[in-house]
């Protein structure tokens, strides 16, 4: 496979891997509520959850480690974190999170009152759902290619600029104190967004004094797209273009457990010097003091040396390599999946791989408890269960655009022979779809009910 690149560095530290009987996974299943973030770890054989906090950390992030400085305040180990944060992102002001969506939950109850809109490309779903318990709500304006599975519009994650345009001039600006764009988009695919459309949307949003704020988790795979697709980057380093994406950005929020190569940790960002004070003052009542907001020093450092890291070409050429390794493989065995890959995952698309199943019997969350059962695969879905929503007044469920199944790969810890195995179980399952029936829901928590709602599998009659 010419796209796959051989991993950029050899193993130090093994983690033996579990193996199940098809009998043991089915009993595991049921006990969980064909729900697998129910499952343990000790199950489960090629673990795809996610990518997130889930790489594994270099030596030097392991030395690093032991160099943290444990200090209540202004602890070396956030000095270092940021001179990082500075020459990575050119940013002066910001503060460290326990992760992500801690750091969305200090932005926007800050920013966002009740009624309010936030432009997005598309929101990951703690961050909609921090948004909406501010009273906000967010807006999809990503472009039409981007809920296309099938098309290869090279920069599917773009927002719609005339839309975001229309939407302002529409609301007025007083209800939109922040748009948010995430780059890559991984609720719709992992896809990137470009630098032209990010220069675009920001001129329509700083000319109504609208601040744009990115959700930057995947920057530097952001930035290896630009620099693959977009005309002009081909010589670019990543770590100059990483700078001139954040340069159009007025804060931003980012979880270091992806590109930061971190098992936790996150950041906010911002340039707007009198909410950064606001900022510590709402931090140090939810996260911690702002040179360690919620996190050990050893963490700060960590972060510090993996944000650094993510910006090598080699590990990104890598990183991509691998993700379009395994989507090569399955569209090979006739797979459908969102096409092209993005940076951290490949997304199956549950609705064409089983399209006997209803939308109300979750074709998705089938497909990915079936390749449990299968393979011991774990992978989640992204579809009907997590972004379904129920209408509080007809009581109907409004679906989103897509019903996909996420496979994330985490960042340096699988092989190629790994990925061969999962995409084997994959097409396995694939040849004999037909016999996948779907999932009923039993439990159905109101918020994020991903993670915690119940099936069982309807009676086939
Ligand atoms: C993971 C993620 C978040 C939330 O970060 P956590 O560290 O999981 O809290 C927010 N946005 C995007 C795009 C993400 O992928």
């Amino acid at each position: 496979m010419s796209d796959y690149v051989f991993e950029p560095f050899k193993i130090k530290s093994v983690e033996r891997i579990p193996i199940l009987t098809r009998d043991e996974r089915a009993a595991r299943l049921k006990a969980a509520g064909y729900n697998v973030f129910n499952l343990a770890s000790q199950d489960v054989t090629v673990d795809l959850l996610t990518d997130s906090g889930t790489g594994a950390m270099s030596q030097e992030q392991w030395s690093a480690v032991m160099r943290g400085d444990e200090a209540y305040a202004g602890a070396r180990s956030f000095q270092r974190l940021a001179e990082t944060v500075h020459d990575v992102f050119g940013f002066e002001h910001f503060v460290p999170t326990h992760q992500g969506r801690a750091a969305e939950n200090v932005l926007f109850p800050l920013t966002v009152k009740p009624g309010d809109i936030i432009p997005t490309n598309q929101p990951f779903d703690t961050t909609q759902a921090n948004i909406e318990a501010a009273g906000g709500a967010a807006m999809e304006l990503v472009i039409e290619e981007g809920v296309d599975p099938t098309s290869h519009h090279p920069f599917k994650g773009n927002i719609d600029v005339e839309r975001l345009a229309a939407l302002l001039d529409d609301v007025g600006t007083e209800r939109a104190p922040l748009a948010v764009i995430t780059i890559t988009n991984n609720t719709g695919g992992g896809q990137p967004v470009s630098l032209a459309n990010l220069r675009a949307a920001k001129g329509v949003l700083s000319d109504r004094g609208v601040p744009l704020y990115l959700d930057a988790c995947r920057h530097a795979e952001n930035a290896f797209f630009i620099q693959e697709r977009e005309p002009g980057y081909a010589d670019k380093p990543i770590r100059g273009i990483v700078h001139e994406t954040l340069a159009l950005a007025d804060g931003f929020t980012l979880s270091a457990k992806k590109d930061g190569l971190a098992n936790i940790g996150g950041l906010l960002a911002t340039r707007d010097e009198a909410l950064f004070e606001r900022v510590k003052q709402r931090l140090i009542r939810t996260e911690g003091f702002p040179t360690y907001g919620g996190l050990a020093g050893r963490d700060l450092d960590a972060m510090a040396v993996g944000l650094r890291e993510a910006l090598d070409e080699r590990y990104l050429r890598y990183r991509v390599g691998q993700v379009r390794y395994l989507a090569g493989r399955l569209t090979e065995g006739g797979v459908p999946i969102v096409e092209p890959p993005g940076g951290h995952a490949v997304y199956v698309d549950a609705a064409r791989f089983l399209p006997h199943i209803a939308r109300d019997e979750f074709p998705g969350q089938a497909l990915a408890t079936s390749l449990y059962l299968e393979g011991g695969v774990r992978c989640i879905e992204i579809g009907g269960v997590a972004f379904g929503k129920i209408d509080p007044q007809s009581g109907e469920t409004h679906w989103p655009g897509l019903e996909l199944v996420r496979l994330a790969v985490p960042r340096r810890v699988y092989t190629q022979s790994h990925l061969d195995y999962v995409a084997d179980t994959v097409i396995e399952l694939y040849g004999r779809r037909d016999g996948v029936r779907g999932l009923r829901m039993t439990y159905a928590p109101e918020v994020l009910r991903h993670f915690t709602a119940r099936f069982e599998p309807v009676r086939g009659d």
